[in-house]
């Protein structure tokens, strides 16, 4: 069973100028055997260095790890029974793509025949075998990618560690390998934690996700509960691409107001609302869920909840267009049709899909529905 468990893992560092800095704050999870799960948040939040702690590379403050059904605080990395796939793919340079894959477990005293057996078995799942004898600068950015993979492979560990492997990456091989790799973690039925700041990947590859701020765990959950349910308003802004529209909003009479507009709420809202009203919260709707009048009306989409504004800015990206406009101070942002006949500064009529409308608590940012 490789099972992977945080209870109560911080980690705090000390340093002159930031005194007792906290990297990883209380984190709780677990990862249950075979899953590929991601750490995904923006730089410093502190993905790096729970993998490093599960991997034994960094020490945790307090709390305990958990791999299969051991407790791992005090194992030395090699005996975690893990495999750590790094950025920088960390490859010798003088040895061929053969003598790379076989080092580990000929540092392991491993028998000829099974080095073999491994090394070849590896390289043909990746696609590696007619490039053996050559060394590492004399393949591409995605073929040392994959060698670094297969030298995890050899060592058949109870968990794979991958760190933004792909980031060295063009975007096309980036996009190509994601591909390779989720294939991959079928046909080995390993336990993967994948490292990125990529929502993208994180969405694409996990299949659950751990979404961390400022050493906080903020959720964790599939890709579809995060992007239809985030638990906060970090989450929802974090998630999606473009991000999260927010903007203020009072709650009154089953109605959500924002300058310019009054949105209807539905059932299922003015419930959850019902302590807000009067009061002032925050409204986020995602740019695919706001349509041209056109589409709504293609759609049967529902336009009561509608507002008339003029486009600030247009983005046309070929397959979809991105019109911005402003409710208050804050630019909003549609993503609609690329046919979408318009020009700057038209009057435009926008509709908001009423169930996709989400509202957050200004105080604690948490979603209230
Ligand atoms: P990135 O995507 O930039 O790698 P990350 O989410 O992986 O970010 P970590 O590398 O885990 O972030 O770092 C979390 C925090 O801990 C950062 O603020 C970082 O500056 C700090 N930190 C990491 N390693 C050390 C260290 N050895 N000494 C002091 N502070 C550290």
């Amino acid at each position: 069973m490789a099972r992977v468990e945080f209870k109560n893992v911080v980690k705090e560092y000390h340093d002159e100028k930031r005194g007792t800095f906290t990297a990883v704050a209380d984190s709780n999870f677990v990862i249950q055997d075979k899953e590929f799960v991601v750490f995904v948040g923006p730089s410093g939040c502190g993905k790096t260095t729970s993998l490093r702690m599960i991997a034994g590379l960094e020490r945790q403050s307090s709390g305990d790890i958990v791999i299969g059904d051991r407790i791992v605080n005090q194992l030395h990395p090699k005996d975690r029974d893990i495999a750590m796939v790094f950025q920088d793919y960390a490859l010798y340079p003088h040895m061929t793509i053969k003598e790379n894959l076989s080092f580990g477990l000929k540092n392991l005293k491993r028998p000829k025949e099974e080095i073999e057996k491994k090394v070849m078995d590896a390289s043909n799942i990746l696609g590696l075998s007619e490039m053996l004898d050559r060394r590492p600068r004399e393949l591409s950015g995605g073929q040392r990618q994959r060698v670094a993979v297969g030298r995890a492979i050899v060592r058949d560990p109870q968990v794979f560690l991958f760190d933004e492997p792909l980031s060295n990456l063009d975007a096309k091989l980036r996009i190509q390998m994601r591909v390779e790799l989720a294939e991959l973690h079928k046909r080995l039925g390993a336990t993967i934690v994948y490292v990125t700041h990529d929502q993208v990947e994180a969405m694409t590859l996990g299949e659950r996700i751990v979404v961390m701020n400022k050493g906080r765990v903020q959720q964790i959950a599939s890709p579809s509960v995060l992007y239809n349910q985030p638990q906060n308003m970090f989450v929802a802004g974090f998630i999606g691409s473009p991000a999260m529209n927010f903007m203020d909003a009072r709650i009154a009479n089953g109605k959500a107001h924002v300058e310019g507009a009054a949105f209807e709420l539905s059932e299922d809202m003015i419930k959850a609302l019902k302590a807000y009203e009067g009061k002032e919260v925050i409204m986020g709707i995602r740019p695919e869920n706001i349509y041209g009048e056109d589409f709504a009306e293609k759609m049967s989409i529902s336009k009561v909840n509608s507002m008339q504004t003029s486009v600030q800015v247009i983005e046309n990206l070929g397959a979809e267009t991105l019109l911005y406009f402003r409710i208050g101070a804050r630019m909003v942002t549609a993503r609609v049709n690329p046919e979408t006949d318009v020009r700057i500064g038209q009057m435009m009529n926008f509709v908001f899909d009423r169930n996709k409308m989400h509202f957050f608590d200004p105080a604690t940012e948490e979603r209230i529905v």
